[in-house]
């Protein structure tokens, strides 16, 4: 069986590594991987500066979601793997120039503490008022229809809550909008706790519940309980770029052909046929790992409404700039992660996270790390702008945050390294459900292929591990 995989993003590499050790088991599996760039590794890139680790794209992935910690184990990076500082965790939002924690026991947006939450000054006294009634919110009756995540936050808790709480936090993961973004796609589990309970605060309290009664049956039953002790995130001791390196060093040099962006793709009697540097190429089957506004127009002469679909899904761009710091010239910096910027605070800066407190060891001592981002739907101009320009605003805004005495205008970084993600991540906007639906009734009719990558079943880096593989296993199945 001959399998192209286009695009060597984490998705089409999971593809690829799949494909490799089945042929290596001796599975009657060939298969070449197209990348459109220079380097492998799409959004995952690092780099390190003087040993600092520097993350370009993402610094992490959480540990819950098992799929890549799974990969890393058997890729034999276990021993790299780096838990995230959870002992220093706290997070701020800006509001009105100023840091404020969020409140201690915040699940999946919900209040779930009644101290933290009555004392929090992230919040007006009315919305802690809505809070506190939202108690007795009954269940939604027309629960099916989707929505945006705004509207789901604003019914229960308020406006203030989807400005200072729900948009920062979306806009940290998928750097788009709570205006925008699918609550059934982004949020299944409050929408089905709506339909269960009414109140979110009364169905995350329940979860909460059932989920310590498992961990006592568990420690009672002489089973250790693993999640008690899991960090949040894990990392990469040499940062992500390790895990691309190690996954590239274990496919067949041959099969992986950079600078090799598939023009155009047709489905034949036998398989399919790519162009690829003006070249014809026939495979049996063909894994889609290629952002999906790329995909459509691929698949848009071979079927148009799976191309339409396809293309529809939205994608925000999103802008890293990391910065290197000589401790000794910065004043002293709030405890905890970072902080995030609502999009009411009219500020460039989208969050900022302290790279040297969230995970301990990839900064050499007396260096500090900050690592910002700026972009997403609202502001996607600035990725025009050179990255002297960027590297400005962002130290413009952290002084103005932090503090001149904290981190002054006149204290030069030692380092600067600005990263462009363009149309990197996609959005699930509302409907995203539906089109998923559309796109997986076209597929069956394509048995060939397969589609992997953030657009589809979740954004973040193990999801894309899990589609991935998954579509590879899919066709050796098939
Ligand atoms: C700044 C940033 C921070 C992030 N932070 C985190 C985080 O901390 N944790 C986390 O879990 N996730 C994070 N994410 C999300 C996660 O990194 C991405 O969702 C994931 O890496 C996407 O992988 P992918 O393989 O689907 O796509 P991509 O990485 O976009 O790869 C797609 C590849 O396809 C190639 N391609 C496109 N067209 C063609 C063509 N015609 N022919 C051949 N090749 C083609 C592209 O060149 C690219 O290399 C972050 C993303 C960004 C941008």
């Amino acid at each position: 069986m001959r399998v192209a995989i286009i695009g060597g993003g984490i998705a089409g590499l999971a593809a690829a590594y799949e494909l490799e050790t089945a042929r290596a088991a001796g599975a009657n599996a060939d298969y070449t991987l197209f990348e459109a760039g220079s380097r492998l590794g799409g959004s995952l890139s690092s780099e390190a500066v003087d040993g600092a680790v520097l993350e370009r794209g993402p610094d992490s992935f959480l540990t819950e979601k098992r799929a890549a910690i799974d990969l890393c184990r058997e890729l034999g990076l276990g021993g790299d793997l780096l838990p995230s500082n959870d002992a220093a965790r706290k997070t701020y939002i800006v509001v009105r120039n100023r840091l404020v924690a969020l409140p201690d026991g915040l699940m999946f947006l919900v209040p779930t503490k009644l101290v933290p939450t009555a004392l929090t000054r992230l919040f007006s006294l009315s919305t802690k008022a809505r809070m506190a009634l939202e108690l007795l919110h009954p269940p939604r009756v027309d629960h099916r229809g989707d929505e945006t995540v705004a509207a789901l936050v604003e019914r229960h808790f308020g406006a203030e809550v989807v400005d200072r709480l729900a948009d920062p936090l979306l806009s940290g993961i998928y750097g788009g909008s709570a205006a925008q973004l699918s609550a059934r796609s982004v949020l299944p589990r409050l929408v089905e706790m709506e339909g269960q309970y009414g109140s979110l605060t009364r169905g995350m309290l329940a979860a909460h519940r059932r989920m310590n009664a498992a961990a006592k049956t568990q420690v009672r039953n002489g089973k250790s309980n693993k999640n008690a002790a899991a960090p949040v995130f894990t990392a990469l001791r040499g940062g992500m770029q390790q895990l691309i390196d190690t996954l590239a060093a274990r496919l067949h040099p041959a099969a992986v052909r950079l600078a090799a962006p598939v023009s155009g793709l047709a489905k034949t009697g036998q398989g399919w046929s790519l162009n690829v540097n003006g070249a014809s190429e026939m495979y049996e089957r063909v894994i889609m790992a290629a952002p999906a506004w790329a995909a459509g127009v691929l698949l848009r002469p071979v079927d148009p409404a799976l191309g339409e679909d396809l293309s529809a899904i939205p994608y925000s761009s999103s802008i890293t700039v990391n910065l290197i710091y000589s401790e000794a010239r910065l004043g002293r910096l709030p405890e905890g992660f970072g902080f995030l910027v609502p999009v009411v605070e009219g500020r460039a800066l989208l969050a900022c996270t302290f790279a040297h407190r969230k995970f301990l060891g990839r900064t050499p001592p007396g260096k500090a790390v900050f690592r910002a981002f700026l972009g997403g739907t609202q502001n996607e101009a600035l990725l025009t702008e050179t990255d002297d320009v960027l590297a400005a605003i962002v130290r413009r805004e952290l002084s103005e945050i932090l503090g001149a005495k904290t981190i002054g205008l006149n204290v030069e970084p030692e380092h600067v390294c600005v990263s462009r993600w363009r149309r990197a991540m996609a959005q699930y906007a509302v409907g995203h459900q539906e089109r998923l639906a559309h796109i997986g009734a076209r597929l069956a009719a394509l048995p060939g292929l397969r589609l992997a990558g953030n657009a589809y079943d979740g954004i973040g880096v193990p999801d894309c591990i899990r589609l991935g593989r998954r579509a590879a296993r899919e066709l050796l199945a098939s």
